[in-house]
């Protein structure tokens, strides 16, 4: 049995003051039992978002890690830097990384590599862009990036990670894929796992949906059999519609 695990991805938003004041509001609410929930903060918040949830159900996601230990890597931050927050989660691969940051295949592997060594629980996120959606390349992508981001990532390990299956043309853009559609690739992202690890891991990994998720849309989503959960990106910067995806 698989628990979903509903995250809410902040990207770049939340001082520390509008941090605390969504994170007051979630706690005192989320006392649901049979979902994880995860807030993946901006790295300037989590110390303050970390003491805020002690003692709460809510755990604590970043949205990004450097592959290195250390050194002379300007600007970012490393898997230890994130665990001394008390940071269990981490994003790798988001699709706003790999277009705007240069992300690629390569350095997404790396970083789920140096994650799980470091015992986070990388969030590794795949999805194809509406150019590859319209001209049927959508299992051949997503199959390439699950199979290219696990190189060398052995099967005990496997067992520790979530994937976000997240349409590029999905996210932020207020269309979702069809509930059917969203599960029927996640089921074929099991199958892929299955063949390069085996039936046991295919169905111990949690893998959501992630792309426009609101209140309105949650369950008829996560309902779905192959799908554990949401990554949440707009819907996850108020209380009250984070929430309500929570309960859903
Ligand atoms: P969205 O973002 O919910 O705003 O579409 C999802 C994500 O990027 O993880």
């Amino acid at each position: 049995m698989r628990i979903p695990i509903i995250a809410g991805n902040w990207k770049m938003h939340n001082t520390t003051e509008e941090a605390l004041k969504l994170v007051k509001e979630l706690k005192s609410e989320s006392g649901k039992t049979d979902v994880k929930i995860v807030i993946c903060c901006p790295f300037t918040v989590l110390s303050e978002v970390s003491k805020e949830i002690k003692g709460s159900s809510i755990k604590l996601g970043a949205q990004n890690m450097h592959w290195e230990d250390q050194g002379a890597y300007t600007g970012e931050i490393s898997a230890d830097m994130l665990k001394e927050q008390g940071v269990e989660y981490v994003i790798i691969g988001h699709s706003e990384r790999r277009q705007y940051f240069n992300e690629t295949d390569e350095t997404v592997n790396k970083k789920v590599k140096k994650a799980l060594e470091k015992d986070l629980i990388p969030i590794l996120c795949v999805g194809e862009t509406l150019e590859e959606r319209e001209t049927e390349k959508t299992y051949e992508v997503v199959k390439a990036q699950t199979i290219k981001a696990l190189d060398n990532v052995s099967e005990e390990k496997m067992k520790k990670i979530v994937i976000a299956y997240e349409p590029v043309w999905a996210i932020g853009t207020g269309k979702t894929a069809s509930a059917e559609d969203a599960n029927a690739v996640i089921a074929y992202i099991r199958e892929v796992i299955k063949e390069k690890y085996s039936e046991e891991v295919s169905e111990i990994v949690p893998i959501q949906y992630g792309g426009s998720v609101k209140a309105v849309n949650a369950a008829e989503i996560m309902n779905q059999e192959d799908i554990d959960g949401a990554l949440v990106g707009g819907a996850s910067l108020k209380a009250e519609e984070f929430l309500a995806i929570v309960n859903f």
